[in-house]
C-alpha cells in the first residue's frame, strides 16, 4: 500500500494495482493485472494490454470509462483510510468529464495528436491546423483552417492553463508548441511568443515541423536554440520519392536531409517519423538510405508509425497497388527498426497514432 505526492503527481499502489493522478485529482493511468488504462486530458481512456506478446489498444466506450474511473477512485477511497490527504482526491467520472470540457474550452477545440514522448508536456496552442494540410494519409486537421493565435490570446491561454493545472503544472516537464507546424510562424512573431513562454515556464520547448514549408535560415535556428528549443519532430514518412508522391508530401528527400542536418548543426534534437506498410516498393531501403544521410545522435529519436487508412486514403492505397497488410507493416517495422538501430545508438520506437493523444 502506498500513496506519495511528489512534484504535482500522486503515485498510488493498492493490492497490485498501480495508479497515478495529478494533484488536481485527474486520473492519469491505472494498471490492473495485464491491462493499463491511460486517460488523456481530452478524457479518452485507452486500454492497453499485451496478448501473446502483441500490444493491443482499444478506446473504451462511455460505460466502460465510467466503470474504470469508478474503480480508480474507489481504490483512492480505500487508500484514503491510511493516507488522509487522499480524501480531497476522491472524485468520479462527471468530475473528469467537466475537467476535459474546461480544457477543451481553453484550447478552443480538441488536441488531435502529440508525439508519444510528449503526453506529459504542457501543450500550448500557438497555431491551429497545418499550413499544408494536403497529405493524402492525414486527416488530423482536415476541418481546421490554418491560423496563428494573436498575442493577447496566447497570454490568455497561458494564464488559463496555469489556473487549470494549479500545482499539478509542476509535473509537466516541457512545453509542446502546437499544432502541426507551429514553428512555421513568421520569425519575429514566433520569437516574441517563445520569449514570453520562456518567461512564464522556463521549460524545454518541443514542436512538430515539416521539412518543406518551413523556410529556416541559420539565424532562425540560432534563435530557436537560444530560446530553449529542445527537439523538433518531423514527418518524413518515406525516403522513396514514389511513395512520397502517393502521400502527396511535397518533400524532396535531398532538401529534407539538408533541413534536418541544419537543425542538428544548431544542436537541436530531432524526432523523425517514418512509416511502415508500403509493400511492393523500395520503401524500406530508400528510407534506411535517407536516415543514413542524417547525422543522428544522443537525444534524437526515430519513430515508426504503421500506416493507418481512412476513407479516401484507402482508395489511393488500392489504386497504387500497395500491399499494406499487417504482415507487411510488421515486417517493415522490424526491418526499419533493426537497420536504424545498427546505424545509431538512439531509440527507434513505435508511434501508434491511435495512442498518441494528449
Ligand atoms: S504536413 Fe503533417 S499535419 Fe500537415 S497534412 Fe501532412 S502529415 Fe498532416
Amino acid at each position: 500500500m502506498l500513496a506519495l505526492l511528489n512534484n504535482g503527481l500522486i503515485k498510488m499502489e493498492y493490492d497490485n494495482r498501480i495508479m497515478l493522478m495529478d494533484s488536481k485529482s485527474d486520473m492519469i493511468y491505472y494498471t490492473d493485472g495485464n491491462k493499463t488504462y491511460r486517460r488523456t486530458l481530452m478524457n479518452d481512456i485507452i486500454e492497453i494490454k499485451i496478448d501473446d506478446n502483441i500490444r493491443k489498444i482499444r478506446y473504451l466506450n462511455k460505460n466502460e470509462k465510467i466503470n474504470v474511473v469508478n474503480n480508480f477512485y474507489h481504490n483512492v477511497k480505500l487508500l484514503s483510510r491510511k493516507y488522509e490527504f487522499l480524501n480531497e482526491h476522491i472524485k468520479n467520472y462527471d468530475y473528469l468529464y467537466e475537467r476535459s470540457t474546461d480544457l477543451i474550452k481553453i484550447y478552443n477545440g480538441t488536441i488531435p495528436i502529440v508525439p508519444p514522448d510528449q503526453y506529459f508536456s504542457l501543450y500550448l496552442r500557438i497555431s491551429y491546423g497545418c499550413p499544408w494540410n494536403k497529405c493524402t494519409f492525414c486527416n488530423l486537421y482536415k476541418n481546421e483552417k490554418y491560423s496563428i493565435i494573436d498575442f493577447p490570446s496566447l497570454k490568455n491561454q497561458i494564464s488559463n492553463l496555469k489556473l487549470y493545472f494549479g500545482d499539478s503544472i509542476k509535473s509537466r516537464k516541457g512545453i509542446f508548441l502546437g499544432d502541426a507546424n507551429s514553428i512555421n510562424i513568421k520569425n519575429n512573431t514566433l520569437i516574441k511568443y517563445i520569449k514570453y513562454i520562456n518567461d512564464n515556464f522556463n521549460l524545454p520547448l518541443y514542436a512538430f515541423s515539416d521539412a518543406f514549408t518551413t523556410p529556416f535560415n541559420d539565424n532562425d535556428f540560432d534563435l530557436l536554440k537560444r530560446y530553449n528549443m529542445k527537439r523538433i519532430y518531423i514527418g518524413i514518412e518515406s525516403g522513396n520519392e514514389q511513395i512520397l508522391k502517393v502521400l502527396n508530401k511535397k518533400m524532396s528527400p535531398d532538401i529534407a536531409i539538408k533541413f534536418i542536418n541544419n537543425i542538428k548543426r544548431h544542436n537541436i534534437n530531432v524526432g523523425l517519423i517514418i512509416m511502415s506498410g508500403f509493400g511492393n516498393s523500395n520503401h524500406v531501403n530508400d528510407t534506411i538510405n535517407f536516415i543514413k544521410n542524417i547525422d543522428l545522435s544522443r537525444g534524437d529519436i526515430v519513430y515508426i508509425s504503421p500506416l493507418k487508412k481512412y476513407d479516401d486514403f484507402s482508395k489511393i492505397i488500392i489504386e497504387n497497388n500497395i500491399d499494406d497488410s499487417i504482415e507487411v507493416k510488421n515486417n517493415q517495422f522490424m526491418e526499419l527498426k533493426e537497420n536504424i538501430s545498427e546505424l545509431y545508438n538512439i531509440p527507434v520506437v513505435l508511434y501508434d497514432i491511435n495512442e498518441a493523444l494528449y
